[in-house]
């Protein structure tokens, strides 16, 4: 009887309703959780595995050197490299590619590279309508590179003491 009475007592009060506007209000000058996406972003670990991109050293020139390490270690056999020795000995990919359908973003590569030239930058916002935009070349990754040089050294930097 008294369950039934409380029962009725809190329809005819609005209770839960109440109690429902209250939660809201005291939400309204809490500290706000959700993001104005895209002009809004959250913090991203230096060690974030995203788009991958090739690096330059500061005179320009291409840091990889066609060892192969990273095609012989990917998982997933998404890379593709060709290399050749240039008239000065040096030697340099004349084909880079990577099947970004096919990478499940394990890091491997970047492990591997003797010299950070192959990385996963920052970039997580590279979403395509086509599978044939995710086929990237040599000189799409040294464009990606370009375009976040500046994160990637730094994310590179602040992970130096832990590699
Ligand atoms: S992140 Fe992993 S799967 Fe993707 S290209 Fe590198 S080694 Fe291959
Ligand atoms: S990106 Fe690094 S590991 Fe891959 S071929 Fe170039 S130098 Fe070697």
């Amino acid at each position: 009887m008294a369950t039934a009475l409380d029962r009725a007592a809190k329809t005819f009060l609005l209770q839960e309703l109440v109690s429902g506007f209250w939660l809201t209000f005291r939400y309204m000058f809490r500290k706000k959780y959700t993001l104005n996406y895209p002009y809004e972003k959250g913090p991203l670990s230096p060690r974030f595995r995203g788009e991958h991109a090739l690096r330059r050293y500061p005179n320009g020139e291409e840091r990889c050197i066609a060892c192969k390490l990273c095609e012989a270690i990917c998982p997933a056999q998404a890379i593709t490299i060709e290399g050749e020795p240039r008239p000065d000995g040096s030697r340099r990919t004349t084909r880079y590619d990577i099947d970004m359908t096919k990478c499940i973003y394990c890091g491997y590569c970047e492990e591997a590279c003797p010299v950070d030239a192959i990385v996963e930058g920052p970039n997580y916002a590279f979403s395509s309508f086509t599978r044939e935009e995710l086929f990237y070349d040599k000189e799409k990754l040294l464009a990606n590179g370009e375009r976040w040089e500046r994160e990637i050294a730094a994310n590179l930097a602040a992970d130096a003491p832990y590699r």
